[in-house]
């Protein structure tokens, strides 16, 4: 049986082959800072059903970026494929992106889930949502704000603001909200932390989870992972804004940079990946919900409900990350 040679993995401080001088129109080159468990399965269908092979680098997205920055048109990397839409606006500041003009793209992923000129889309989204535990749950906070009001002092848990997460969170309420606003909410949850901030959603998670404090906020794929392990029975998910701009939504996506020798080809990877063949797997991996509309979801995000989802454009969390650094460090949020 002669079966497509699946792609390999490349640790990230391995040289990538001299080989790559030459175009192979049959060989997609993607750098990613997504876990590559979180990626290989969905590049594995592909490549059996294109007989493309698919050479993967996985490391940390800044590391990455800078590799690019270095390598530059002798770069390998056909894509670039990461999380959070401050990583890709920062990425496309860069200029590393070729601007793409599909339909295909266009009509599966959303206008403000897409760069406007076209040069990253988005491919999942990630919900940053509020956890309760059960104590935290008897009269649960309905907003991002309510979280700063004192029936929360010492109560509340947060990871660290270097995180982009939170930066892109911050971000989007300089969108919605004046800086005044803004800056009430971040030192309200600034004066209610229970704890020192934590460095991973998890963490803050477990320390809501043994009752060091009964609220926190993070990626609900964090929550649907502990649940999957079973050992998430005492924590809740809650849905925050409901009833102004919705829970903040933020994306994984990728694009095709223009260093890349095999354009043609990256971008067809990148139109499968927003297609219904991709869309369900590409998100069930990982807990995330598909950016194609109407896609069947995993049974733990079916159990969470539906909700309304804050529909600002996501290219605007890159735009306002650095006053939302800014706006972290005045509030004392570390
Ligand atoms: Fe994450």
């Amino acid at each position: 049986m002669n079966l497509p040679k699946l792609y390999q993995i490349l640790a990230f401080s391995l040289f990538l082959t001299a080989c790559d001088q030459s175009v192979n129109q049959d060989t997609l080159t993607v750098y990613t800072s997504r876990q590559p468990q979180l990626i290989e399965p969905i590049l594995d269908k592909y490549a059996e059903a294109t007989g493309i092979d698919i050479v993967l680098l996985s490391g940390n997205a800044q590391q990455l970026l800078e590799r690019i920055e270095v390598e530059g048109i002798n770069s390998p990397a056909d894509l670039f494929i990461t999380v959070d839409a401050g990583v890709l606006w920062q990425a496309s500041q860069a200029n590393i992106f070729e601007p793409i003009s599909s339909s295909i793209l266009t009509n599966n992923i959303p206008k403000n889930f897409r760069d406007p000129e076209g040069k990253w889309f988005g491919l999942s989204k990630r919900i940053r949502a509020i956890v309760v535990n059960d104590k935290g749950n008897q009269a649960p906070p309905k907003s991002y704000h309510e979280l700063a009001e004192k029936e929360w002092k010492n109560r509340l848990c947060l990871r660290t603001s270097a995180k982009v997460y939170n930066q892109s969170l911050i971000a989007s309420m300089l969108f919605r909200l004046s800086e005044e606003e803004t800056h009430k909410i971040l030192s309200g949850w600034s004066n209610n932390l229970a704890t020192k901030v934590f460095s991973s959603d998890t963490l803050a998670l477990k320390a809501v989870q043994s009752g060091q404090c009964d609220a926190t906020i993070v990626n609900s794929y964090y929550l649907g992972r502990l649940i999957d392990q079973q050992i998430g029975n005492n924590l809740s998910i809650i849905w925050p804004d409901q009833e102004s701009f919705g829970v903040h939504v933020n994306i994984s996506g990728g694009g095709v940079l223009k260093t890349s020798n095999n354009k043609a080809e990256a971008v067809k990877l990148l139109e499968w990946l927003s297609g219904k063949e991709a869309q369900k797997d590409y998100a069930f991996v990982n807990l995330e919900y598909p950016v194609l509309q109407d896609q069947e979801l995993h049974p733990i995000l079916k159990s969470w409900g539906n909700f309304k989802e804050d529909t600002m454009p996501v290219h605007q969390l890159g735009v306002l990350q650095r006053q939302a650094v800014l706006a972290a460090r005045k509030a004392d949020y570390n």
